[in-house]
């Protein structure tokens, strides 16, 4: 049901203060899954529609625990891979919930486990893994799916009705859907194409070359599926950018500085978007965001105009939707799902995310052995080559996780633009490059106004920047080949600058891009007009162009970043 809990004491409340001795907490309105002990399954309502019993308050949300995760924990808990495996089995509230009983597992403690202990509890599954049964489940499973009938078609029709009310606002086409592989977009996906009764809407599936490959293998079943079969799937990846050297440039993602998502989703959808919908004005797009994933996704609307992508608008039929309503729907119209749920994992990201829990953590050491070793080794060399005095300890403790800059990394040096004001002339700053100068550096001094190389003295490597009345509004002096330039600023309004230091600080930004671009594309993504190209051709030489005709001087990706470059902020690098 929804209705009041008292948030400490966890259990069901009629009114506005719990009643417990010594609490007297306020309560929240929050969804509440019962027990029935007769049919042994979770219920929505209080009250077993099948049997007729009272249910037992179990969990604020719940979700199945399949065969497969059956059998793993049986292992760790009981040394026998079959010790639960008749039990009706769920997960909700920190413990898994086993005919109704509640059992914890101390992942921490699992988590601590040597790489041979790991090793061992993945044999033991392996060997038994042809084996496991879903008739038990089944069983369960249609009892559930019996018992939340009343749910089911509440919620169902309820989000087929919101995405219907679109259908005189937006053509076909103007739609797509945001697939990621997980079960929210996997549910998204069917329920749009039930509401609209077609398959042709566009779904776009972002590969941030991370994924299970669970995912990937679920991407290529999705559209041969009876449900979605012809659905047309775009594949949005980058694919000049290697996620493992990058990491050795910058360091691994941290919780705070996740730079992989914006360098290998959020530019890498932005454009196959912005190529698939190309005259479009105005697109939808259905995305499986729901409020209680995570605290930052409950602050989301429904419907909200995307804050990354121009001209998206994002509707999110099932946003409301708790855990229990997902399964649910999965479990109810028996659709195709990814795999790595069944083995467990809660979601389907990235498996190396340094957001990931502990319990997707172990997944990964059994179900990915090789490739999380592999991982893990990676990490400990980073954690030497910063000077951690402890690589194994930093690693394992997950000090890797809470990395705020790149303290120690060669890579944060070239950030560092140095220069020194001109001792005659106070708008003149020369500056001593890390990079030697060539024609790319005028590149970055586009958005400032026009380049004109004639004007100038050639003799001093001497390239004016004119703006749209043919003022000057810069001078550069510097030969190719050197590393000196010196600017003079002739107008401060640059950038929309209105102070020498400002305007100074605007060409320190379109220097760190010269000196450090390390190709992540970031920058792409910010230019409206789709100027700017970053190209990496794959032996390291990165080359960064704006396009004349296409700049419209808005100076956007100046300034943006902080100082101008994603990569460092990354690097967390602080202004000199
Ligand atoms: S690993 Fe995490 S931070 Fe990196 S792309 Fe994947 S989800 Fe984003
Ligand atoms: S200059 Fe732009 S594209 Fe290059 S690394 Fe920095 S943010 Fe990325
Ligand atoms: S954001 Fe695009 S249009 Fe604006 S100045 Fe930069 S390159 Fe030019
Ligand atoms: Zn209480
Ligand atoms: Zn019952």
């Amino acid at each position: 049901m929804i209705e009041r809990i008292c948030p400490k004491c966890r259990v069901p409340m009629a009114g506005d203060k719990c009643i417990k001795p010594n609490c007297g907490r306020a309560t929240e309105m929050s969804s509440t899954i019962y027990w029935c002990k007769e049919c042994n399954v979770p219920i929505f309502e209080n009250i077993c529609p099948v049997c007729g019993h009272e249910g037992d308050y179990i969990a604020t949300d719940i979700r199945p625990v399949f065969p497969e995760e059956n059998c793993l924990i049986s292992i760790i808990l009981k040394n026998d891979p079959f010790a639960f495996q008749k039990y009706s089995v769920w997960y909700g509230s920190n413990a898994y919930i086993i005919n109704g009983k509640k059992v914890k597992l101390a992942i921490s403690k699992i988590n601590k486990l040597r790489i041979d202990e790991i090793k061992n509890i993945k044999q033991k599954y392996e060997a038994v893994a042809g084996d496991i049964s879903y008739e038990f489940f089944d069983e369960y499973k249609n009892k559930f799916v019996e018992a939340n009938k009343d749910r089911y078609n509440f919620i169902t029709e309820e989000a087929v009705s919101f995405v219907q009310s679109y259908k005189e606002r937006y053509e076909i086409e103007d739609m797509m859907v945001s697939f990621s592989g997980g079960k929210d977009s996997t549910v998204t996906s069917h329920i749009v194409n039930r509401a609209l009764g077609t398959n042709k809407v566009l779904h776009v599936f972002g590969d941030t070359t991370l994924e299970f490959p669970y995912t990937l293998e679920y991407k290529k079943r999705f559209n041969k599926n009876e449900e979605s079969s012809g659905v047309r799937v775009l594949t949005a990846k980058n694919r000049e950018k290697n996620f493992e050297e990058l990491c050795e440039v910058v360091g691994p993602p941290s919780r705070v500085m996740r730079w992989c998502c914006t360098v290998f989703k959020t530019g890498a959808i932005q454009k196959t978007i912005a190529s698939a919908f190309k005259d479009k004005n105005n697109i939808l797009s259905f995305q499986g965001i729901r409020h209680n994933e995570s605290a930052s996704r409950s602050k989301y609307e429904r419907e909200s105009e995307s804050p990354k992508i121009s001209k998206q608008t994002v509707a999110s039929p099932i946003i409301e939707w708790i855990d229990f309503d997902v399964w649910l729907y999965l479990l109810t119209t028996g659709i195709d799902f990814n795999y790595a749920y069944r083995l467990g994992w809660t979601r389907v990201g990235c498996w190396c995310c340094p957001n990931n829990g502990g319990w997707s953590e172990f997944l990964s050491k059994v179900h990915m052995f090789d490739q999380y070793n592999h991982w893990h080794e990676q990490l400990v060399n980073f954690a030497k080559q910063i000077g951690k005095p402890d690589p194994e300890d930093y690693v394992n403790e997950g000090g890797w996780k809470a990395r705020q800059g790149g303290n120690g990394l060669a890579a944060a040096q070239t950030s560092i633009v140095s220069f020194e004001p001109c001792a005659t002339d106070e708008n003149a700053f020369n500056y001593d490059l890390q990079r030697p100068i060539t024609e790319e550096l005028y590149e970055l001094f586009k958005p400032f106004g026009y380049i004109n190389k004639e004007l100038g003295n050639k003799r001093l490597g001497e390239v004016y920047v004119l703006n749209k009345a043919g003022k000057v509004v810069l001078v550069l002096q510097g030969r190719i080949g050197s590393t000196r330039l010196k600017v003079i600023i002739k107008d401060v309004h640059i950038a929309k600058a209105r102070t020498l230091s400002v305007a100074e600080s605007k060409i320190q930004c379109q220097l760190t891009k010269y000196q450090m671009c390390l190709g992540c594309k970031a920058c792409e993504s910010v230019c409206k007009y789709d100027a700017i190209s970053v190209k990496d051709d794959g032996t390291g030489k990165i080359t960064y162009t704006i396009d004349n005709d296409k700049c419209k001087r808005c100076t956007e990706c100046v300034g943006h970043f902080n100082a101008g470059c994603y990569m460092r902020k990354v690097l967390g690098i602080k202004r000199t």
